[in-house]
């Protein structure tokens, strides 16, 4: 049982899984999907999920859970690639009490600059799709694959 009850199968992480919601994606294998944050806290705030439906860390398996890091890892290589941040943050949230707003697990890698305060987590400036489809790009063109 999770934090707050059942798998919502119709939250927005599910059907960009299942493609019925356009995102800008970054890499995806059998088990993880990975693409742009659509309210971006920095320039690259990019999302890692695994595509099993689970909502939190405490609802993963451990080797879905360990593929998931590895496979968080190698994309934060590719964003410190790509945007060349002082830094890397990578947070995660369980429950709306935590501050999760999308009840799919997910890891978020962002971006620190030394130059640029990070926006709010869950703030409510959409970033342009056309530059996120850009960042993503850059993001994918810079894995280690
Ligand atoms: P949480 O608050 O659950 O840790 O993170 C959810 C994240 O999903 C937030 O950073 C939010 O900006 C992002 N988000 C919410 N809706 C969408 C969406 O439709 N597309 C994308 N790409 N990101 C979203």
């Amino acid at each position: 049982m999770s934090l707050e009850g059942a798998y919502d199968p119709v939250n927005i992480f599910a059907k960009i899984i299942q493609g019925k919601m356009p995102c800008a994606k970054v890499y995806e294998d059998e088990d993880v999907l990975s693409f742009m944050d659509a309210f971006p806290q920095s320039r690259g705030h990019t999302l890692v999920i695994p595509k099993t439906p689970v909502r939190n860390l405490l609802d993963v398996d451990a080797e879905m859970l360990q593929m998931l890091i590895e496979r968080t890892q190698m994309i934060a290589k590719g964003v410190q690639r790509a945007f060349l941040p002082e830094g890397i943050i990578l947070t995660q949230f369980n429950g709306a009490v935590a501050g999760q707003t999308v009840f799919h697990l997910h890891f978020h890698i962002i971006p620190a600059y030394a130059d640029t305060e990070l926006s709010g987590h869950g703030g409510t400036k959409m970033a342009d799709m056309e530059q996120l489809q850009r960042h993503a790009a850059i993001v994918a063109a810079a894995l280690d694959l």
